[in-house]
């Protein structure tokens, strides 16, 4: 860095922060990574690993998905999901076929505390320079750079740059303040998450689950097995929906945990083990602008969660991962123009759009519980139809179907 002076900057060091480095690194890209925290360093989250996640990881280096296979201590595999219906009725979905076939698991379940230091931890240092404890604060447009002003314990920092990745999640001061973005409560979900010790009856291979209680709904309360015996366990509502039903989040998890005639069968004798800990999810259910003149947003700064599945983790690295292809072009061009970055858009939403379409879709549906229900219900009595639910896991076209009312008679009546 001369005279403060760097090329790239990339704000925050999540999933999506950390991806980003990981691929400049690769090819070679010098730049200056900052986060508020210190690594290893919580995040509120289900902390369940998707199978997308698995292929960026297999993408970045394969041995990284021998080594979180072998930490068992940290992350546990997790081969299946088991859906609830508002009706209680349950059905457990395999993530694959031939489990014992597989080299590695399909999805994880590991602690953020963890999984997001592994990933911070193999950010080359010959490339990267880390800075933590380093808090962005201010943004300021002059020149074609950007002046990037951040607090390290109580000292005031400025760096200039040409492009600023903002991957500081979900309170992003780069979205804020570079790319405008406002809170919206139609497209924003409120979370709770708490861990359990002594939870009973979970699937012999892991199975996260989901369910889909009436009173949440279109969200949904979770239960997560973990490697260390605990359960992550929490749930996710529409904020608009929360206020507007003036619903007390808290209140609720602690009313299914204690009173639900399933679950309090479940949770009879568990601990909990830290407070309930509350964050939100940006949803991806409205196209954004997601770059501009001398910026780019991944993860949850650019609003990248799955609205029906809450999963974010991996469209964050996915976004990390596009964001470094762009940032090597916009090098090599030393292009840095809103025109120029606008290919970045294209590039995650054509990857992401259609899935994060049908995830609103479904989204919407699951107002519905009797839909829910005749789904969950007709599912667990037939193979064909859960074989149809696990493929549409990996096949985006299968899922598609489901825009479709017509292909639900189809599915439910053949
Ligand atoms: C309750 C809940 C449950 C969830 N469950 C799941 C799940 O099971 N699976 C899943 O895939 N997704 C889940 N998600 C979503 C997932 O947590 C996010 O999508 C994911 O963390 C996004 O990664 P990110 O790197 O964009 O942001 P983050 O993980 O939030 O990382 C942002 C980083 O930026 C740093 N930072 C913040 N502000 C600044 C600043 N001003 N300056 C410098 N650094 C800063 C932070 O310290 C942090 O390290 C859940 C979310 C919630 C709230």
């Amino acid at each position: 860095m001369k005279n403060n002076e760097t090329a790239i900057v990339i704000a925050g060091a999540g999933p999506a922060g950390s991806v980003t480095s990981l691929f400049l690194c690769r090819n070679k890209i010098p730049h200056i990574i900052l986060d508020k925290s210190s690594f290893p360093r919580d995040k509120i989250c289900g902390d369940a690993l998707s199978g997308k996640v698995v292929d960026i990881l297999r993408k970045l280096d394969g041995k990284l998905l021998d080594e979180l296979n072998l930490c068992q201590a940290q992350a546990l595999g997790s081969y299946g999901v088991k859906f609830g219906a508002p009706n209680g009725t349950c059905v457990d979905i395999p993530f694959a076929k031939n489990i014992e076939s597989l080299k590695s698991a399909p999805g994880f379940i590991s602690r953020r505390v963890y999984f997001d230091d592994f990933l911070f931890q193999k950010i080359d240092r010959t490339y990267a320079t880390v800075i933590e404890n380093a808090e962005v604060k201010e943004l300021i447009r002059k020149e074609n750079r950007v002046e990037v002003t951040y607090v390290q314990q109580g000292s005031q920092h400025s760096i200039s740059c040409k492009l600023i990745v903002g991957a500081e999640g979900d309170r992003s001061v780069v979205a804020r303040k570079l790319g405008g973005y406002v809170k919206d409560d139609r497209h924003y979900c409120a979370g709770l998450r708490a861990y359990y010790k002594g939870v009973k009856n979970f699937h012999p291979q892991n199975f996260i689950e989901l369910h889909f209680l009436k009173e949440l709904l279109p969200g949904y309360f979770w239960i997560f097995p973990m490697a260390n015996g605990e359960a992550n366990v929490g749930l996710g509502m529409l904020s608009a929906d929360v206020s507007k039903r003036k619903i007390n989040l808290k209140q609720s998890l602690m009313n299914i945990i204690q009173h639900h005639p399933e679950f309090k069968k479940r949770f009879e004798g568990a601990q909990l083990v830290d407070g309930i800990k509350g964050w939100g999810l940006p949803l991806g259910s409205k196209k954004r602008k997601i770059s501009g003149s001398n910026f780019l947003l991944t993860g949850d700064a650019a609003s990248l969660i799955d609205p029906f599945t809450g999963e974010g983790i991996g469209n964050a690295m996915l976004s990390g991962m596009v964001a470094a292809k762009h940032i090597q072009c916009a090098l090599t061009e030393n292009r840095f123009d809103e025109n120029f970055l606008s290919e970045y858009d294209r590039e995650v939403y054509g990857k992401l759009w259609n899935e994060l379409k049908i995830s609103r879709t479904l989204q919407r549906l699951s107002r519905y519980p009797w839909l829910f229900n005749l789904v969950i219900n007709k599912a667990s009595k037939s193979e064909r139809l859960r074989n149809t639910i696990m493929i549409m896991f990996d096949n985006l076209e299968a899922r598609k179907r489901l825009q479709n009312p017509l292909n639900y008679f189809k599915l439910f009546y053949k």
